[in-house]
C-alpha cells in the first residue's frame, strides 16, 4: 500500500471502531473500565494483557486523537494532556532532574518563560535563555549537564525562524533532546521530527481545535522518549478529557484546509497592511522583506496565520486602532476561526521589563493579528482608521 498523504491521515487514521460500527469516533465518557473476571483484572494491571483500566491511564477517545496526531507529526507515538502548559511541564519534569541544565529560546510563549524562570528553576535545574535565531549561541550554551533544548519556531509575534536542522545537528552531537513547540505551524505546515527534532509539543488549544473551544496539549516523539513523560502524566494527572479529545479529532480532520486558509488570509492582510499610510512596518514571514523568509521556506510549507505590524504613534496609535475595530476580537488568543487582535507590549509581553521587550523587538506601536477565516475584505475594512 502506498503511504497515505496528510489530508487522508487527518481524516482516516487512529479511530478503532467498536462492535457498534460507528462511522465517527464515539466519546467514551467513563472514568474506569470493568473486567470479565478477577483473573483478567490481574492480567491488565500486570500489563500481561492490553486494555483499558482507568481514564487517567488510557481512554479510547483520547487514544484515537493521540494516534492520529502521531501519524500527522510522523512520530512513533503521542501523548495528550489537559493543556499546552501541562505538555511542556510534563516533558521537562520527565527529562530533567536536579543538577541538570537546559537551553531555551528567549522568544517563547509568555507562560513558558514563567514556567522556566519561576518553577523549573526551583528544582536546581539551570536554564540559559538565548536568541532563537543565533545558532552559535545555542552551541556555546551547551554544558556537560545540558539535557534539553526548547524552542518555538516561528516565534510569536515577530515570526523569527531558526534552522531546525542546524540545531538538531548540535543537539545530536551533545546527546541533548531537541523539543520544538509547533503550535504556530501545526503539522500541516511544519514537521519538526522530519527535520531532526526529537519531540514536538503542542498547545492543541490553538489551531488543532481551531475554534477556540477547549484547552489541550500533546507531545509527539519516539516510544522511548515518551515512556517517562507518559509515566509522569499518568502519575500526576494532567490527562486530556475524552470530550476534549473528541473535539480535537474533529479539529484534525479540517486542519490542513483551515491552515491553508489562515495562511491565505494572513498573506492578503500583510500585503494590504504594507500599503497603508498608518503602518510603519509589517512582520510577516511570507513577505520577502522578512529577514527569515528564506529559512522559513526551507522548512515550512506555509507562512502561518500570524501577522504583526507597527503603527505610527506608538502605544496611543496602537490602542486607537484596536479600539476602533468593530469585528475583530480583542483577545490574546490565537488560532481561532475568528480573527483576533492584541497589543503584545501590554498583554502577552507585559510582564517583561522595558529592556527585555526592546531586546525582543516588541515596541509600543506593535499590534498582532491572528488572521481568522472571515472574508478578508471584512477583516481589512475593520482595520481602516
Ligand atoms: C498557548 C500556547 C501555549 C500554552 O498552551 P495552553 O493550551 O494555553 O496551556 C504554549 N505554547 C504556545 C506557542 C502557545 O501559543
Amino acid at each position: 500500500m502506498t503511504q497515505r498523504k496528510f489530508e487522508t491521515i487527518a481524516i482516516r487514521e487512529g479511530h478503532r471502531k467498536t462492535s457498534e460500527q460507528e462511522h465517527s469516533p464515539a466519546i467514551f465518557l467513563t472514568s474506569s473500565f470493568t473486567f470479565d473476571s478477577a483473573e483478567q483484572a490481574a492480567k491488565r494491571f500486570a500489563k500481561e494483557e492490553p486494555g483499558n483500566i482507568y481514564t487517567r491511564f488510557t481512554n479510547p477517545t483520547v487514544d484515537a486523537f493521540q494516534n492520529r496526531l502521531a501519524a500527522l507529526e510522523g512520530a512513533e507515538a503521542c501523548l495528550a494532556t489537559s493543556s499546552g502548559m501541562s505538555a511542556i511541564f510534563a516533558t521537562l519534569m520527565a527529562l530533567l532532574k536536579s543538577g541538570d541544565h537546559m537551553v531555551a529560546s528567549r522568544s517563547m510563549f509568555g507562560t513558558t518563560i514563567v514556567l522556566l524562570s519561576d518553577i523549573i528553576s526551583k528544582f536546581n535545574i539551570g536554564v540559559t535563555f538565548v536568541d532563537l535565531i543565533d545558532v552559535d549561541a545555542w552551541e556555546k550554551s551547551v554544558q556537560s549537564n545540558t539535557k534539553v533544548f526548547l524552542l518555538e519556531t516561528p516565534s510569536n509575534p515577530l515570526g523569527e525562524v531558526v534552522d531546525i536542522r542546524a540545531l538538531a545537528a548540535i543537539s545530536k552531537k551533545n546527546n541533548i533532546v531537541l523539543a520544538v513547540d509547533n503550535v504556530i505551524m501545526t503539522p500541516a505546515l511544519q514537521q519538526p521530527l522530519a527535520l531532526g527534532a526529537d519531540l514536538v509539543i503542542h498547545s492543541a488549544t490553538k489551531y488543532i481545535d481551531g475554534q477556540g473551544r477547549c484547552l489541550a496539549g500533546a507531545i509527539a516523539g519516539s516510544d522511548e522518549l515518551l515512556e517517562g513523560i507518559g509515566s509522569f502524566i499518568r502519575t500526576t494527572g494532567p490527562t486530556l478529557s475524552a470530550f476534549n479529545a473528541w473535539i480535537l479529532i474533529k479539529g484534525l480532520e479540517t486542519l490542513s484546509l483551515r491552515m491553508r486558509m489562515h495562511c491565505e488570509n494572513a498573506s492578503k492582510l500583510a500585503n494590504w497592511l504594507v500599503e497603508q499610510e498608518f503602518v510603519e512596518k509589517v512582520h510577516y514571514l511570507g513577505l520577502e522583506s522578512h529577514p527569515n523568509h528564506e529559512v522559513a521556506k526551507s522548512q515550512q510549507s506555509g507562512f502561518g496565520g500570524i501577522v504583526s505590524f507597527e503603527v505610527k504613534g506608538g502605544k496611543e496609535g496602537a490602542f486607537r486602532l484596536i479600539n476602533n475595530t468593530k469585528m475583530l476580537s480583542i483577545t490574546a488568543n490565537l488560532g481561532d476561526t475568528k480573527s483576533t487582535i492584541t497589543h503584545p507590549a501590554t498583554t502577552t509581553h507585559g510582564r517583561l521589563s522595558d529592556e527585555e521587550r526592546a531586546q525582543s523587538g516588541i515596541n509600543d506601536g506593535l499590534i498582532r493579528i491572528s488572521a481568522g477565516l472571515e472574508d478578508i475584505g471584512d477583516i481589512t475594512s475593520d482595520l481602516k482608521p
